[in-house]
């Protein structure tokens, strides 16, 4: 089955975005919060910094000794109990967990938050199969009952108020109409217990796997996690092939880290341990474990030097809180599962070249390198990715080639600094009319488009360059 994710456009996304000045407050609300959370959690830390320099120690030899890494947790898994399955693509991935479904004729899944699942577009899979598919994260239980994708990757639901909770639940349960959250989410908790008690199948994603152990690290905070990988007789982990990690001791600098950077909390609520089906004598856990690792496109970002560092990711949400892009068009308009600085570096690369535009989806500030806890240097890698659209001829639409052929006639006319100050004088001149508060708001096509969403800081007249001394 072809990706859906693929022939996106873009531009003509973003745009309406930009333009959806409510959808940037909630962005700016939720993402601030966000922000301001993780900085205090951080200042309360004085380790933090030593935490980040030792986890980026482990991903780098993770990543280096990937193929031995991989071995060894398959062999470990596999003493423990569990079946592994190693997924060249998402294609392949979706058929053994759809295979799995039928062979044990499962019916009713229910599914912890995983990002790598949406990447594989694994419900509709399940549904043709006749499987009911529901997310149990209360953000994910959200937009799918609003039939939309996640659209961040650690809050899916931070596109939506609590006031548009209250109408969906209002709308599709009959409830009568209420913005408290407690009410909101006790509701949805109702909804979900009878579904986890009569679900066959749980599916969730993997943060870490410890390669010496054969243990599955699961971080959340909602339980939900729990009861997935718990309740159901069948369980199925999706994970990267990224997630290993080589030693149970290396997790907790990765503790330290994860919640601090995403939510701001200093730990998240649960860290589940996941390491083998249920014994004879134990009353519960999944009879069965399936463990799906998954390449789809990051062993060709393993070998290129400069692209692996993005395998080092942690999902942990922070350069999207922190990228101006990201605040102002929300993640529905990259079009793929993994938005913000790091989508636009993973979504080329696993989906292919109609992700190619998202690179430029960047102003460069820098400010997701600084926030990351694993200091992956994002901006480095967006200019590497640039360069190389460039050299494969990206056909640009058609606006946007009007904008980089404008971009590059001002840069050459910057190189004449006589003509600019010129130039400069007979805009401010000519435009005085329309400035407000130094500000331009409306500007003719084609500068219509931008002052459509934003306004245009007045020109300065250009100052009259001083005589040099001794001159007249
Ligand atoms: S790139 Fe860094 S900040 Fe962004 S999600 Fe990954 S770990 Fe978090």
């Amino acid at each position: 089955m072809a990706s859906t994710h693929n022939n996106f456009d873009f531009f003509a996304a973003s745009e309406k975005a930009i333009g959806d000045t409510e959808l940037r407050r909630k962005l700016a609300n939720a993402s601030g919060h966000h922000l301001d959370a993780a900085a205090r959690t951080r200042a309360e830390f004085p380790r933090y910094d030593e935490e980040r320099e030792a986890a980026r120690r482990i991903k780098a030899e993770a990543i280096g000794r990937l193929d031995e890494l991989l071995l060894q947790l398959k062999q470990r898994l596999e003493t423990n109990g569990c079946q592994v399955f190693f997924a060249a693509d998402a294609a392949a991935a979706r058929n053994y967990i759809v295979g799995i479904a039928k062979r044990n004729g499962l019916k009713r899944a229910v599914k912890g938050k995983s990002m790598t699942t949406e990447e594989i577009e694994l419900n509709p899979a399940l549904e043709r199969a006749g499987v009911e598919v529901f997310e149990t994260d209360l953000g994910e239980y959200i937009v799918q009952l609003r039939h939309e994708r996640p659209s961040h990757i650690l809050t899916p639901a931070i596109h939506l108020s609590k006031e548009d909770v209250g109408t969906l639940f209002h709308e599709r349960f009959g409830m009568t109409y209420t913005n408290e959250p407690e009410r909101l989410t006790a509701v949805a908790r109702d909804n979900l217990r009878s579904i986890f008690m009569t679900a066959d199948l749980g599916i969730t994603g993997v943060n870490f796997a410890i390669a010496e152990t054969g243990t599955l690290v699961l971080v959340e905070n909602e339980g939900n996690g729990r009861f997935s990988s718990t309740l159901p007789d069948t369980f199925i982990a999706v994970m990267g092939i990224e997630k290993v990690i080589p030693r149970l001791a290396d997790l907790s600098h990765f503790l330290e880290i994860l919640a601090r950077a995403g939510t701001g909390q200093k730990i998240t609520t649960y860290t589940n341990f996941i390491t083998c089906p249920r014994g004879h004598s134990e009353l519960d856990g999944p009879r069965e474990i399936h463990v799906v690792i998954l390449d789809n496109g990051r062993s060709a970002m393993l070998a290129d030097p400069v692209m692996r560092e993005a395998l080092y990711c942690l999902r942990c949400g922070a350069c999207l809180n922190a990228c101006p892009v990201y605040r102002r068009i929300g993640g529905h308009a990259y079009g793929y599962p993994y938005q913000g600085p790091i989508g636009s570096i993973l979504s080329p690369n696993l989906f292919g070249s109609g992700a190619g535009f998202l690179p430029f989806a960047s102003t460069l500030c820098g400010a997701c390198r600084e926030i990351c806890p694993v200091k992956i240097d994002i901006p480095k890698m967006l200019l590497h990715m640039r360069a190389k659209e460039n050299r494969n001829h990206l056909k640009w639409p058609r606006g946007a080639s009007r904008a980089r052929r404008a971009v590059a006639r001002f840069a050459r006319l910057a190189k004449r600094p006589r003509t600019v100050r010129t130039l400069s004088r007979i805009a401010a001149w000519m435009i005085r009319p329309v400035v407000r508060d130094g500000y331009v708001r409306w500007m003719p096509p084609p500068f219509s488009a931008w002052t459509r969403t934003r306004d245009f800081p007045a020109p300065k007249s250009a100052p009259r360059r001083k005589p040099k001394s001794g001159g007249v």
